[in-house]
């Protein structure tokens, strides 16, 4: 079971993708993906499109979304499996947490304007599939494009983090309630790339018993965020904590993702897959 090439952790273009969620699934499919989801980042508008591609091409499928959270001052993803998409609190969940987007990125446009960048938000608007989900990748690939830096991660380092000119904090939804709006609607929530926070041991240790207290049941092991320290680490981690284990490639882009849909490494056999408690929920091809 741990061998199953699944793959639930990818963007389309209703959030920061560049893909149409059709063409992440064929991706998906010839890639040998066996168990797929796409999880946009705070929206859901794309997985009626998405189950019916891979219906269509004989792909099993996991609805699938993750949700920005703040805790303990920092951005920390919850991705969510298996839940019902029509679920009416759910969709009001990811509606609030998308709410801020427009306003951030203005914001984030008047910053960019103080170092000499004008118009970064027309500009990055017409990056945006998803208008209502502007992302500050959207204003990556504007400074790519209209040469300000020559990939996406210079503009992140440079721009778009923490201290640098463009960077706006703001404030996602509260960790208890992404779980439970997940886990209300049928789901599982997953702590996404746990090796990309800025976490102190404690603060980590802080966020894994908080997410299991409000009913969270996963962590990503395998993920294109993570190095092979990392896997091994989270794995003892989910160990350690009773977690189910995740997979997934946290693919965006042809153009800008170092890992392709289905090119991971399988989840350590030690673990315990988190599709082996989701059987009930895969829309079977
Ligand atoms: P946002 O939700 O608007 O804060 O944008 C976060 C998104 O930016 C993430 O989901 C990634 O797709 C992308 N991202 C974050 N950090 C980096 C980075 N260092 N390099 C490239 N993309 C990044
Ligand atoms: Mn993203
Ligand atoms: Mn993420
Ligand atoms: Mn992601």
């Amino acid at each position: 079971m741990n061998l199953l090439n699944a793959d639930l952790h990818c963007h389309s273009v209703v959030s920061d993708g560049t893909l149409q969620p059709e063409a992440l699934a064929q991706r998906a499919k010839t890639n040998g993906v066996e168990l797929w989801s796409l999880t946009d980042h705070d929206e859901i508008d794309g997985q009626q499109r998405a189950a019916h591609a891979a219906q269509a091409l004989g792909l099993d499928y996991l609805s699938g979304c993750e949700i920005s959270v703040s805790f303990a001052g920092i951005t920390v993803h919850i991705v969510g499996l298996g839940f019902d998409a029509d679920d009416a609190t759910l969709r009001a969940g990811l509606a609030a947490t998308r709410g801020g987007r427009d306003q951030r990125a203005r914001e984030m446009s008047d910053a960019l304007a103080q170092v000499g960048i004008r118009n970064a938000f027309e500009g990055a608007l017409r990056y945006a599939g998803n208008p209502a989900l502007i992302s500050r990748t959207h204003f990556a690939r504007h400074l790519v494009d209209s040469g300000v830096c020559a990939d996406t991660h210079e503009v992140f380092r440079r721009f778009l983090t923490e201290g640098k000119p463009g960077y706006v904090p703001h404030r996602w939804a509260a960790l208890g309630d992404a779980v439970r709006w997940i886990t209300a609607a049928g789901g599982m929530a997953v702590i996404a790339h746990p090796g990309r926070y800025s976490f102190t041991p404690t603060e980590e240790y802080a966020l894994f018993t908080e997410f299991i207290a409000h009913g969270g049941r996963g962590v990503e092991v395998v993920t294109g965020s993570h190095t092979s320290a990392d896997y091994l680490k989270y794995a003892d981690m989910a160990l350690e904590f009773e977690l189910l284990a995740s997979r997934g490639s946290d693919f965006h882009s042809p153009d800008e993702s170092h890992t392709d849909l289905g090119a991971l490494p399988d989840l350590p056999g030690r673990l315990t897959p988190v599709w082996s408690a989701l059987q009930h929920r895969v829309q079977r091809a």
